[in-house]
């Protein structure tokens, strides 16, 4: 089945909850914790070097669970953990058009932490935006890295 939609700028929108990021003291015990929780295996790790995080995924239906681990001392998770504890860190939304949608965002007054899209876990170009904005809400933007022979959109 084709989906035609009626305007082409609906294309930049968000397609989707991506991933539910949930920053943790420990993949060692959150692992094997989420497992049991939603009776999946995690299916993949992953440390980004860039953002100081170990990360492990898990998949239910279309909509990722990311655990995030801190890889240093003063890294962002181990700071978020020091201050608000661990539990959901951010909220990932997939775009089609990541360049597209900071640009609109943007221009509705959305503050982006970073000005050009940043290589994050999972094959993914990432932009976070400012929480103050969101209502305290941490917001990722997601969109799948075009390198791969897997260009398929689902
Ligand atoms: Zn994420």
């Amino acid at each position: 089945m084709t989906l035609i939609l009626p305007f082409s700028e609906n294309f930049f929108f968000m397609l989707k909850v991506e991933h539910i990021g949930i920053a943790v003291k420990s993949l060692e015990t959150s692992i094997p914790l989420f497992e049991k929780l939603l009776n999946t295996a995690c299916y993949k790790m992953e440390t980004v070097e860039s953002e100081a995080v170990a990360t492990a995924f898990f998949q239910k239906g279309e909509t990722k669970i990311e655990l995030l681990e801190s890889t240093t001392e003063n890294g962002v998770i181990q700071k978020y953990i020091e201050k608000k504890g661990e539990g959901i860190h951010h909220l990932a939304f997939e775009v089609a058009d990541i360049a597209g949608e900071m640009e609109r965002l943007k221009s509705e007054g959305f503050v982006l932490l970073n000005e050009v899209p940043k290589v994050g876990a999972d094959n993914k170009l990432v932009c976070f935006l400012h929480p103050k904005i969101t209502n305290s809400v941490l917001i990722e933007l997601c969109q799948e890295r075009k390198q791969s022979a897997n260009e398929n959109r689902q």
